[in-house]
């Protein structure tokens, strides 16, 4: 009787949703039943047929705690019920605890205003570069330079940074004032096979660019520690020294998107740290700073930058405002999803268990069509090609073949979409920072099984 009703649910909710959810990164599919999800317990969750997965790639790569804390919870709880909304063109506590916090964990002296997401986060970024180089007396500084690859937002400016052709072709034209350079890619390097230095050759390119289009003209650089959605790219760690080096010659904001990187990720507090000299103008944050738990965006500016703004004068009214940026409870959450990040260590975990986990991944590249395993801390990459030498891309049906084998045994992951047209080719794994030993396992022995036997 039971198992009738819950299969008689689920189909309900099944028609439900095709006839009026519409899906992210939708495609319409008359055949294929989405998974519905029905309840989650630490990296585990179980969809409305009963059956259980390991979420490889912590939902968007935010639930890096995992589900069912029920501290986090508590605080939302608690926070709703003593104060349940509060816009912070005024003030509360929550917020003003939350931004001292990010100052501390960022080493450094920074403020903080506070959105909702990834994509206003760095909307919010954008503003204020150009409006400080405005007020600065540099009103000509209005350009901003992104890495090909890079995913910074669905909005329309961060969309401008985003330089993946498929995201943008139906949208376009896009923002004015955004350009793109190569990537750090030594596998694919995009000044010619073999070069040796192929990261720093990316780096001096972004100094080229800023000459070419004249430094006068040029606000910010915004750039992911290690780009994560466009392929897993594990630049070099003095790629980021020379790009801040380069960014300070010219007068040009270093803006860090640490929307996936932040939180202990990449196995440091912020993924800007594991290169030495590197203090940005502008962090963006979201995703693990609540651990998904609620929605929150956060952009932290440098003092350099706080200061030009402090003054009473009409020139620096910064006139910006999200109603539920920075929301007590989301804040309240966050607060609490740092406090066990700090209690527990977790930073230090990532870094010490994300060796093993990379050497056993690693063995993975004696396979045909295992051209490349990237990663650092619990993000990780694995690029399937035809094979080595010619390195052609696998298919999106072989991709598909392989995330579908992976969810047949339990496990979810994920892949980079179509980054360039045809180059959909990396496997994505970024399980939550609180996966316990034996998860891990499964995540390793699971993609290696499934690896060995396609590949
Ligand atoms: N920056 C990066 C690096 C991201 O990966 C994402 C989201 N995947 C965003 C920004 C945008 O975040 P959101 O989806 O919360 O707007």
């Amino acid at each position: 009787g039971s198992i009738l009703k819950v299969e008689t649910e689920t189909k309900d909710l099944v028609q439900m949703d095709k006839d009026h959810l519409w899906h992210a990164m939708h495609r319409y599919n008359e055949k294929a039943s989405p998974m519905i999800a029905a309840e989650g317990k630490g990296s585990w969750f179980t969809d409305t047929k009963g059956d259980q997965y390991l979420d490889g790639v912590s939902g968007l790569w935010c639930l890096n705690l995992g589900h069912g804390r029920q501290e986090i919870a508590q605080a939302a709880y608690e926070q709703m019920m003593n104060l349940s909304y509060f816009p912070l063109t005024l003030s509360h506590k929550p917020a003003i605890e939350l931004s001292s916090k990010i100052s501390e964990l960022l080493k450094g002296s920074y403020t903080t205003f506070f959105s909702n997401s990834g994509s206003e986060a760095n909307e919010t970024a954008f503003k204020i570069a150009r409006q400080y180089h405005s007020q600065n007396g540099n009103p000509g500084k209005y350009k901003f330079i992104s890495r090909y690859r890079a995913y910074h937002g669905n909005t329309f400016a961060a969309l401008s940074a985003t330089a993946q052709a498929n995201r943008r072709v139906k949208y376009d034209p896009a923002v004015p004032g955004f350009l793109h350079v190569p990537p750090p890619y030594s596998y694919r390097s995009p000044f010619g096979e073999n070069v040796e230095n192929s990261d720093l050759l990316a780096a001096e390119y972004i100094d080229q660019v800023i000459n070419f289009e004249g430094s006068e003209t040029v606000a910010g650089v915004i750039l992911e520690p290690f780009i994560s959605g466009g392929g897993v790219l594990i630049p070099s760690k003095e790629y980021l020294t020379r790009v801040a080096e380069i960014c300070k010659k010219h007068d040009v904001l270093l803006i860090v998107d640490e929307v996936v990187s932040g939180f202990g990720r990449t196995g440091k507090m912020f993924g800007f740290m594991h290169s030495e000299g590197v203090q940005p103008d502008i962090v963006t944050m979201a995703k693990g700073l609540t651990s998904g738990y609620l929605p929150l965006g956060a952009t932290a500016v440098n003092s350099k930058i706080y200061e030009n703004f402090k003054e009473n004068g009409k020139l620096n009214h910064f006139r910006h405002v999200s109603t539920y940026g920075g929301h007590p409870a989301s804040c309240a959450v966050a607060l609490k999803n740092i406090e066990i990040i700090e209690n527990e260590e977790i930073v230090k975990r990532v870094s010490e268990l994300s060796e093993s986990t990379l050497s056993e991944l690693y063995e993975l590249t004696a396979l045909n069509k295992v051209g490349e395993v990237r990663g650092i801390g619990f993000l990780y990459g694995i690029e399937l090609v035809e094979d080595k030498k010619s390195k052609t891309p696998v298919s999106d049906e072989f991709m598909g073949s392989v995330i579908g084998a992976c969810k047949e045994k339990g496990l979810i992951i994920g892949r980079n979409g179509d980054t360039v047209p045809g180059y959909g080719n990396v496997l994505i794994i970024a399980p939550p920072l609180s996966s316990t030993v034996e998860d891990l396992h499964f995540v390793i022995e699971t993609v290696k099984a499934v690896l060995h036997e396609l590949c």
